[in-house]
């Protein structure tokens, strides 16, 4: 068995990689070989250079094996397992047993930071292997119980440590601060707006994704925003999810257990996204995955790239393909979209009159239809507070983000245990069968659901998100079954429900 071990990622997840070095007399070379990308061919460089830092010169031919061959691996995680390789042929260190190594190489011989140390982290737990990483990486290393690690700043501590000279300084769970993340808006410093408050209320407890119309300054994003912190907080396996994922990308990361929230411009690529490129990462919805993914200026967005996260809302996964085969990132996110009612913006507002022409406001009306408008289960209006409102709401305080999170998380335990048996785990997920056969309604209510169905023209998709968000309005108020109260609630955030062309 080799004991020197890179690891190259795939997905989320690390691979082991083993180094074998082979050294032979003749004209100085090294070579790599096992599929190895552009950047690796640059890392002989940087070994080279490292190892010349320290004083070492190789000499001879150099052969570098990486296996397994049919995977492809990513350059600068494997510089230090490369140079070590080296040294151990050499006989300059010595690497008792099978141990992992990662991190890319300065020209002078420090370790830069590199991305992917969470799932090395886990890979090296898994396999009972030591592992080294570069200090930069050390905070997220900490995050994950269980694996024995050491930080390097440099390549020189590191041979002093494997010499036995001196010791690294090792990794302990949590032992690294965890930096402030930005605060939030708390639903209490949103003024008005009881309606928007009480769909994203509704939206946390059955994870129904959201459409928010209102004018500009109308405070949407900040609506938005807020909705993270009325969601449960992240559980245990959550939390390692969102870590896998930010570590992949290589963004700083907190033990915190706030949700992600991810905003996308209507002008992002796909690959952004939805993930993908040349050196394969997650996208935008993959590092909102458990938490937030919010859409402003909904309309804008173009058809192909709605088209691309259809799958994604329903499955909770991106499959991404690149050449060598495909993986899979995670992507449960809850949608939230906003929009303008009109292209000016003031379609409906209390002030500000709408200078759109009516060709253009029905223009407008049918880009709101897009590809993924059958995913949203809320359509909630936000008007702008009149002058009279604002002087109205001065003063006083709304109910708090905890407060409303304390009551998603009973209307979430209620659905855990209504649905857990069945693999489901919020109202939102559930299939139009089971919804049919599980979601009971008293008589009142169906007659009630049967008149205004036929008035309002709802389709039998638009019934089945209305008696979804009816579910989650009853399991919120802690009631069995569904009621006329309960649909006709639900009834109000239907598709278009307020919006000014439908008043
Ligand atoms: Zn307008």
């Amino acid at each position: 068995m080799n004991v020197v071990n890179g690891v190259t990622l795939r997905g989320i997840e690390a691979l082991k990689v083993e180094v074998e070095v082979e050294m032979t007399g003749g004209l100085f070379a090294i070579s790599v070989v096992g599929l190895p990308d552009a950047t690796v061919k640059e890392a002989r460089e940087r070994v080279r250079a490292a190892l010349r830092s320290l004083g070492l010169s190789v000499k001879g031919r150099v052969a570098v094996n990486l296996a397994p061959a049919d995977i492809p691996k990513e350059g600068a995680l494997i510089d230090l397992p490369i140079a070590i390789g080296i040294a151990h042929a050499m006989g300059e260190v010595r690497v008792a047993r099978p141990t992992i190594f990662m991190g890319e190489l300065a020209l002078d011989g420090r370790v830069r930071r590199v991305r992917g140390a969470v799932p090395a982290a886990l890979l090296a737990r898994k396999l009972g292997f030591p592992l080294f990483i570069p200090e930069g990486n050390a905070r997220e290393v900490s995050l994950v119980k269980g694996v024995t690690a050491w930080k390097v700043g440099h390549i020189r501590d590191l041979f002093a440590h494997l010499q036995g000279s001196s010791q690294l300084e090792p990794i302990t769970p949590g032992e690294e601060a965890e930096e402030n993340p930005e605060p939030d808006p708390d639903l209490s410093d949103i003024k008005g707006q009881a309606a928007a408050k009480r769909a994203l209320e509704i939206a946390a407890a059955g994870h129904h994704n959201v459409l928010m119309t209102g004018s500009p300054g109308s405070g949407k994003t900040l609506l938005a925003r807020a909705l993270k912190d009325i969601l449960p907080p992240l559980s245990d396996e959550e939390m390692m999810e969102v870590l896998l994922v930010r570590s992949t990308v290589g963004l700083p990361l907190h033990s915190s257990r706030q949700r992600p929230f991810r905003a996308i411009h209507h002008t992002s690529s796909t690959i952004s996204v939805c993930g993908g490129g040349t050196n394969l990462r997650p996208g935008e919805i993959s590092l909102a995955h458990r938490g937030v993914l919010f859409l402003d200026e909904f309309t804008e967005f173009r058809r192909d790239l709605l088209e691309s996260l259809r799958q994604p809302l329903e499955d909770g996964f991106i499959p991404v393909s690149r050449a060598s085969g495909s993986v899979t990132y995670p992507a449960r996110v809850l949608l939230v979209a906003a929009c303008n009612p009109c292209p000016c913006g003031f379609l409906g507002d209390p002030q500000e009159p709408c200078r759109c022409s009516p060709l253009a406001v029905e223009r407008y009306r049918r880009k709101m239809s897009g590809p993924i408008l059958d995913r949203i289960d809320l359509h909630v209006t936000v008007p702008r507070l009149t002058p009279d409102e604002l002087v109205q709401f001065e003063g006083q305080v709304g109910e708090n983000s905890a407060d409303v999170r304390q009551r998603v998380l009973r209307a979430r335990e209620v659905q855990w245990r209504r649905w857990g048996p069945l693999g489901f785990q919020c109202n939102a997920e559930l299939p139009e069968r089971a919804l049919r056969r599980q979601v009971k309604i008293d008589a009142e209510g169906r007659r009630f659901l049967k008149d205004v169905a036929g008035r309002v023209r709802l389709s039998g998709r638009g019934i089945s998100r209305v008696l979804k968000v009816a579910r989650t309005i009853a399991d919120l108020a802690g009631d069995e079954g569904l009621t006329t109260a309960h649909l006709a609630e639900a009834l109000a955030f239907r598709e278009g429900g307020d919006l000014p062309w439908n008043r």
